[in-house]
């Protein structure tokens, strides 16, 4: 049946790079077979998923949207794959993405736009624009994203699902194409607050191929979603971020919050006002941290070890004039653009003052959702400050599209989990609630986020 809505709508939608038909066919007819034979088996077998594009994926084309990577196909699965195949979920196929998950819009993938389900002309968030929408569009049940500065939560937020981001660590990030290592976290896309605890404690837990695994056991996120659907959030202190609102936020975003606060209230929340000053600086921070590591990350991108190799077109082939024409040709403006940043901002004589002064912001930041878990259980915000923009409307202007970032990133630089959760309609499109939680305690998220469902 996704596959028929897939063949329906994604000609209009675009959410998948690639669809994996026969794969996926194949693992529903063995979960099929094997149930019948009365095995006992994961309560999410048999359901499809959608994975971005990301996430390598042994046998099926992996691109990270980019160019550079065209025609690669990995000899290996990501941790989670391998966790999604061992419990028979069908991969439906690869989703869209902004190149190497740098964006807001999706609009910076090499292989064309996605479209928001609810209004074609209006973006799906990003990076993960193409899993937000596959869900959305009711082309995927489950889809996996990955989330360095919101992209996951942000794409949630904007086309109307369930996005979590895991504590940093929660989830293995072996075989994830990194962006910015020490930011980077995979999580599930859904379109209920359940099926997204189902996923993340599929994936979630220690790998040691992942040096940045956390030992500990994931929280009880199931059972923290089911308390949360039966509405009791009696003695829960929401900490309201007075931060992450106001100036800049759109006014129907803002309402569609307040309302939800007062429907948590009901349901016996606490809510107090914290303040965090330093997140006003978290997004500069973030965009000297993000492009330095990814500038290291992308290095590995040189021609002779994956996809795209650009023989120059005339004089010597040297490494690195094969290296400079395979890259100019390979990477699209927005990676162009982080690269240099990265590279400028780690360079000799500039790195006490850029990258050095964003770390100290980094500690600043963390400090500031120390001191506001010491008040609240957990941190709500508007996830994003707007409902999707149109598309083409923030291309042209770098500025415009970071700022879509700013209630979604002082997670990631903390490490600290992040659930959006769909939170009513704003001129007709899809705003979302945001909760954080401290480090390792997600179930706190699905039991917030199953309250407001
Ligand atoms: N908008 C953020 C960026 O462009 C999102 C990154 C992400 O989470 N992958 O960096």
């Amino acid at each position: 049946a996704h596959l028929d809505r897939i063949a329906a709508v994604d000609g209009a939608v675009h959410a998948f790079l690639h669809v994996s038909a026969d794969d996926a066919l194949a693992t529903a007819a063995d979960v099929d077979a094997r149930r019948a034979a009365g095995e006992q088996l994961h309560p999410l077998a048999g359901v499809p998923i959608a994975v971005k594009d990301v996430v390598v994926t042994k046998g099926l084309p992996t691109t990270a949207g980019s160019r550079i990577l065209e025609g690669w196909v990995p000899p290996y699965d990501a941790t989670l794959v391998e966790r999604i195949k061992a419990a028979g979920l069908p991969i439906l196929g690869k989703t869209n993405m902004d190149e190497f998950a740098m964006g807001s819009s999706t609009e910076h993938s090499a292989f064309g736009d996605t479209h928001n389900p609810w209004d074609l002309d209006r973006i799906p968030g990003g990076s993960g624009g193409g899993s937000a929408a596959a869900v959305a569009a009711y082309e995927a049940p489950l889809a996996i994203g990955t989330d360095t500065g919101g992209s996951i939560r942000q794409p949630a937020a904007v086309t109307g699902t369930v996005g979590t981001k895991p504590t940093y660590g929660g989830v293995s990030r072996y075989g994830l194409i990194a962006m910015a290592s020490s930011l980077d976290q995979a999580g599930p896309v859904t379109r209920t607050v359940l099926d997204a605890a189902l996923l993340h404690a599929l994936i979630g837990g220690h790998d040691p191929r992942d040096s940045t695994s956390l030992p500990d056991p994931l929280p009880d996120v199931v059972g923290a979603a089911r308390l949360g659907a039966s509405g009791d959030l009696t003695g829960v202190r929401l900490g309201v971020v007075r931060e992450l609102g106001g100036d800049g936020y759109q006014p129907g975003v803002r309402a569609r919050f307040e309302e939800s606060l007062e429907v948590l209230q009901a349901a016996g929340a606490e809510v107090v006002e914290v303040s965090c000053p330093n997140f006003q600086y978290a997004l500069a921070a973030y965009y000297l941290i993000m492009p330095s590591e990814a500038s290291s990350n992308l290095a590995k991108f040189d021609g002779m070890r994956f996809g795209l190799r650009v023989e120059p077109a005339d004089g010597p082939v040297t490494a690195e004039r094969v290296m400079a024409a395979t890259r100019g040709r390979g990477f699209g403006d927005e990676v162009k653009r982080r690269v240099i940043l990265g590279t400028y901002a780690l360079s000799a004589g500039y790195y006490d003052a850029y990258y050095g002064s964003a770390q100290k912001v980094r500690t600043l930041v963390q400090r500031d959702f120390a001191a506001a878990f010491e008040q609240a259980d957990v941190l709500v915000s508007p996830t994003a400050p707007t409902t999707a923009f149109r598309l083409g409307e923030k291309l042209d202007d770098p500025m415009a599209m970071y700022l879509n970032d700013v209630a979604t990133i002082p997670a990631n630089l903390a490490g600290v989990p992040g659930i959006s959760v769909p939170n009513g309609l704003d001129g007709g499109l899809p705003t979302g609630f945001q909760v954080l939680a401290p480090a390792k305690a997600d179930d706190r998220l699905y039991r917030v986020g199953a309250a407001l469902e």
